[in-house]
C-alpha cells in the first residue's frame, strides 16, 4: 500500500537500528493484512532519547519498539510501566494510548512464554536452568516465574550479576524457588533434573559461533529441551551438541516474532500473522 496522508507509523528507537529486522516483519505483516501502517527504523543518540520519546506522541505515531541501548534509557520518560516492564527493568515496547498517555511494555518475556506454548513446552512445575543474567535473562526468568516453574537455577559469568538477578524476580514470584549456581560441578551433578535448559548468554552468537555455554563433557538427555535465544545462527553449537545427545532443541528466532507480534497487536489491536512475520525475518 502506498504511503498516504492517512498512514499510521510505528518505528523502532535504537542506536545503531540499520541492522534490525523488524522493519521487514512488521512491513510484512502490515502489507498481507491491508493495512495502511509503516514501520521505520529511528537511529537515536543517547542525548536524544527524551526529545524521541516524547516525538513518538507528538509526531501522531502509535507506537514504537525500544532496542540497544535505549531500553532502560526511555523508561523516565514514559506515562506508566507494565508489570513486565518494571519487574524486569527495560521497556521493548511503547504504546500510545487513545488519550496520548505513553505505556512501556516488555514483550520479551510473553514472547519466550508464546514460543514456549507453541512448541508445547510446559514449564509449570518443571525445574529450569539458565544460563546468563542480562537483560534477555530477566525477561526469561520473569516469563518462568510467571508460567509456574517449580525451580529456576541461574549461571553466569559474573556472579554478582546472577546474584541480584536472582534477587530481584524472586519477590515477584515466591512460588518459583530461584537460585544462583556458581560453580559448574554441580551443573554436571545436577544436569539431568532439568527439563529445560536456556541460553541467555550471547556465546555461540555470530562471528563467536564455536563457543557455547555447556560443557561438552556433560551430555543431555532426550527428556530435555534445550533452548537458545541466541536467532544468528539459526543453530547455534549449544543446540547442535543438544540435538547430538537426543535432546530437544529450539533457536531463538520465535521468541523474536513472538515479542514483535505481541507489540503489533498492542499497537493495532489486530491479530498478527505470526507465519508472515516469520518468513519476512528468515528471508
Ligand atoms: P546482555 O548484554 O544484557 O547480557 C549478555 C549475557 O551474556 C551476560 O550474562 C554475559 O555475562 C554473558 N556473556 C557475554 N559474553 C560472555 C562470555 N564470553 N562468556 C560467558 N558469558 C558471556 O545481552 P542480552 O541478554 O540482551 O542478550 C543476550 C543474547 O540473547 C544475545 O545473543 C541476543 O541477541 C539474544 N536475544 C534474543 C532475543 C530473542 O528474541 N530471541 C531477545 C533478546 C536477546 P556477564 O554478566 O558475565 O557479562
Amino acid at each position: 500500500m502506498a504511503i498516504n496522508g492517512k498512514t499510521t507509523v510505528v518505528g523502532i528507537l535504537g542506536n545503531p537500528v540499520g541492522h534490525s529486522r523488524s522493519p521487514a516483519m512488521h512491513n510484512a505483516a502490515f502489507a498481507a493484512l491491508d493495512m495502511n501502517w509503516v514501520y521505520v527504523p529511528l537511529p537515536v543518540q543517547p542525548r536524544h532519547v527524551e526529545d524521541a520519546v516524547k516525538a513518538v506522541r507528538a509526531l501522531g505515531m502509535r507506537g514504537a519498539n525500544v532496542t540497544v541501548p535505549h531500553k532502560q534509557a526511555v523508561m523516565p520518560f514514559l506515562d506508566t510501566l507494565t508489570d513486565a516492564a518494571q519487574v524486569i527493568g527495560a521497556v521493548n515496547t511503547i504504546i500510545v494510548e487513545p488519550d496520548g498517555k505513553l505505556v512501556g511494555d516488555n514483550t520479551d518475556a510473553a514472547g519466550f512464554a508464546a514460543d514456549l506454548k507453541a512448541h508445547s513446552v510446559e514449564v509449570a512445575g518443571k525445574q529450569v536452568f539458565v544460563f546468563g543474567a542480562g537483560g534477555s535473562a530477566r525477561a526469561v526468568l520473569y516469563a518462568l516465574g510467571r508460567e509456574g516453574a517449580s525451580g529456576v537455577t541461574v549461571y553466569n559469568r559474573s556472579v554478582n550479576r546472577a546474584l541480584e538477578l536472582v534477587n530481584d524476580l524472586q519477590k515477584p514470584f515466591p512460588s518459583t524457588r530461584m537460585r544462583v549456581c556458581n560453580d559448574r560441578t554441580n551443573l554436571v551433578n545436577d544436569a539431568h533434573h532439568y527439563s529445560l535448559i536456556v541460553n541467555t548468554t550471547s556465546l555461540g552468537m555470530t562471528p563467536d559461533i564455536d563457543s557455547t555455554p555447556w560443557d561438552e563433557t556433560v551430555t543431555m538427555h532426550a527428556h530435555q529441551t534445550a533452548y537458545d535465544l541466541v536467532y544468528n545462527p539459526a543453530r547455534t553449537r549449544f543446540l547442535g551438541y543438544a540435538e547430538s545427545c537426543g535432546a530437544r532443541t529450539i533457536g531463538g528466532i520465535g521468541m523474536l516474532v513472538h515479542q514483535g507480534a505481541l507489540a503489533f497487536e498492542k499497537w493495532t489491536g489486530v491479530q498478527p500473522p505470526i507465519e508472515v512475520m516469520q518468513t519476512a525475518l528468515a528471508s
